[in-house]
């Protein structure tokens, strides 16, 4: 467990950074060995995300921060790693420019000024310059004076902006800083968030014992969230890789950094009619571990580390194998900690038409039948079933995630909530009578996962199945679909 552990603790340690996405973005485009990297490190100096070539591992693109004239942007080095197959390296090129194209504020395109230029080069340049964005040319390699003469010749790629630099020695750094920093759109000034108003209810739950995980929301209007950030989690082999892949496309994909402590987690977020999908750690769910038992290992603390960083996760289930006791366990941290569910069985294809096995199809009633009965505290998480390898309903992933995201963050009055209370037929609840509690009155105290404060007569833990039916009561008058629900007991007389 304590590789197992270490092995994460390298990747990403999540933190969210808000501030660091708002920032300016310079992308550094063009083929390998022109000197990227070596440009990259000298921009960023100490504060430049630590690249590891840990196997299994795919790192597109690699993110920075600096500084320069007191003012702070980001940069990302867009040509993180590339496949060693030589072949691929063109199009890998390509598409990471594309990317860059998208998302960059402005643009450096580095030539090796010591090289002929090469039709990659010629075509990455036109790519760039079609696009719109401010490009500059830096061509690399110019150590002394008298080669800087040369960079003229590189003018024939079209840059109106050319200068030549030593990436290696620093010259020529300071005045390409500065025509790409001018490029940049103006400084915004700080707008605060609104902060959704505490109503009453919220107020009077603060005022019982100071103060309640209240959480102050960012609005626009009403609880309209623009990103959710997602967990894909499951044991080895249950098709997480493959999942992400069909989800995040090789096009829409655009790749945007957190900051972590030893190196930068990378998330890929995907844009869909207004909605963004942030899919957390994608370094980490491509993460395989070299043993089967150590690979065990690691998709539990993945799962934790994954789950701390989203609200939403996607439990993702192998549909031959069926829920193991490692589902379980993995389940059982998604449910604990807060997040929004959503139960995926993958591989549907081979339970249809291509059982390998021999038997008939599966029947879609029963299998979720099974899956219920296996992971009995997820009940209130949507199930689907899909085959990520074949497409298969891949598109329902997303319309799901934005249903489950829209439902966490649902806010009950107090009005409506005790409404709802005194329709509530307690009676039904099978629960000893010395074990009932009575409620006063019940108010929501925050959202995501939603909170209930309960005010009652006995200063007792819930007994399980009488929260179990208090949750079912809210869930088929409110939804929260794919949320747990949680609850606090306040007692009106201490005992
Ligand atoms: P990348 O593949 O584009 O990221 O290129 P690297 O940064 O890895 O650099 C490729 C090679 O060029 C390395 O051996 C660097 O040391 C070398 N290099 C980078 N910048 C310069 C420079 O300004 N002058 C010289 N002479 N070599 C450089
Ligand atoms: P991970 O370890 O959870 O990331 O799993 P991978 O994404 O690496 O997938 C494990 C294996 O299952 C690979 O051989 C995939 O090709 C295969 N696989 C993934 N999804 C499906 C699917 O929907 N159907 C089938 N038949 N195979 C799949």
């Amino acid at each position: 467990w304590r590789e197992a552990e270490s092995i994460a603790a390298q990747l990403s340690t999540v933190t969210e950074s808000a501030e660091a996405q708002e920032l300016p973005l310079i992308a550094v485009c063009g083929r390998p060995n022109v000197g990227k990297s070596t440009l990259f490190n000298r921009l960023t100096g100490s504060r430049r995300s630590i690249v590891g070539d840990e196997p299994g591992i795919t790192r597109d693109r690699i993110y920075g921060e600096i500084e320069w004239a007191g003012r702070d942007a980001r940069i990302v080095d867009t040509g993180g790693v590339v496949p060693d197959d030589e072949a691929l390296i063109p199009s890998e090129i390509f598409r990471q420019a594309q990317v860059a194209l998208e998302e960059a504020d402005s643009i450096v395109m580095v030539v090796d000024g010591r090289t002929e230029l090469a039709s990659p080069d010629m075509e990455l340049a036109r790519l760039l310059l079609r696009g719109g964005k401010p490009v500059f040319l830096a061509v690399n390699k110019m150590d002394t004076e008298a080669m800087q003469s040369q960079a003229e010749n590189f003018r024939r790629l079209g840059f109106r902006n050319v200068l030549a630099i030593s990436a290696e020695h620093g010259s020529g750094i300071g005045d390409l800083l500065d025509e790409v920093f001018a490029s940049l759109p103006p400084e915004e000034v700080d707008e605060e968030p609104t902060e959704v108003m505490l109503t009453a209810a919220d107020e009077m739950a603060e005022d019982e014992d100071g103060p309640q995980p209240v959480r102050k929301l960012r609005t626009h209007g009403d609880y309209v969230q623009k990103e959710t950030k997602i967990a894909i989690i499951g044991r080895p082999n249950v098709g997480k890789s493959t999942l992400l892949n069909a989800l995040t496309g090789t096009d829409r994909a655009i790749v945007s950094p957190i900051a972590g402590t030893t190196r930068d987690a990378v998330d890929e977020v995907v844009e869909r009619g207004g909605h963004s999908f942030r899919f957390v750690d994608t370094a980490g769910i491509r993460r395989k571990g070299k043993t089967k038992l150590m690979a065990e290992k690691l998709s539990v603390v993945m799962a934790r580390k994954h789950l701390e960083a989203a609200d939403v996760s996607l439990l993702v289930i192998d549909a031959v194998e069926g829920v193991t006791a490692l589902d379980a366990n993995i389940g059982g941290y998604a449910h604990e900690s807060g997040r929004s569910v959503i139960i995926v069985v993958n591989k549907w294809d081979l339970m249809t038409t291509a059982r390998t096995d021999g038997k008939p199809p599966a029947d879609i009633k029963i299998y979720e039948q099974q899956v219920r009965d296996a992971l009995k505290y997820l009940e209130y998480a949507p199930l689907l079933f899909i085959s990520a390898s074949e497409g298969m309903n891949i598109e329902s992933v997303f319309k799901k995630v934005e249903l489950v995201s829209r439902e966490r963050r649902k806010r009950v009055t107090t009005g409506q909530m005790n409404r709802f209370l005194e329709k509530v037929d307690f009676q039904k609840a099978s629960v000893p009578m010395a074990k009932r509690i009575r409620i006063y009155y019940m108010t929501q105290a925050a959202v995501a996962p939603p909170t209930f404060v309960l005010f009652t007569d006995k200063d007792v833990k819930m007994h399980f199945s009488f929260e179990r039916f208090l949750a079912n009561q809210i869930r088929d008058n409110f939804g929260f679909i794919g949320s747990p629900i949680w609850f606090k007991i306040k007692a009106r007389n201490k005992k």
